[in-house]
């Protein structure tokens, strides 16, 4: 259950929120409410899906997430 087939593929959190960078992380295991996640650096994160699985593929990522990200490394200067 969890985030569903929507879901396989999302954006590392660890990466977006700590680098600002947006990389692809793979799901490693499929719960009832979350899922697990390894990003192609090697981060290792949960997701929650508590209002179930998600309504549209979470990979690429739009454009909200590439603001974010945006947002991130501007932080960081
Ligand atoms: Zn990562």
């Amino acid at each position: 259950m969890a985030g569903g087939p929507n879901a396989a593929v999302v954006p590392c959190d660890v990466c977006l929120f700590d680098e600002g960078l947006v990389t692809r992380a793979q799901r490693e295991r499929e719960g009832v409410e979350s899922d697990d996640y390894e990003c192609a650096r090697g981060h290792r994160f949960g997701v929650e899906y508590r209002r179930g699985p998600a309504s549209e593929p979470l990979w690429p990522p739009g454009p909200e997430v590439e603001a974010e990200a945006a947002r991130v490394r501007g932080e960081k200067r």
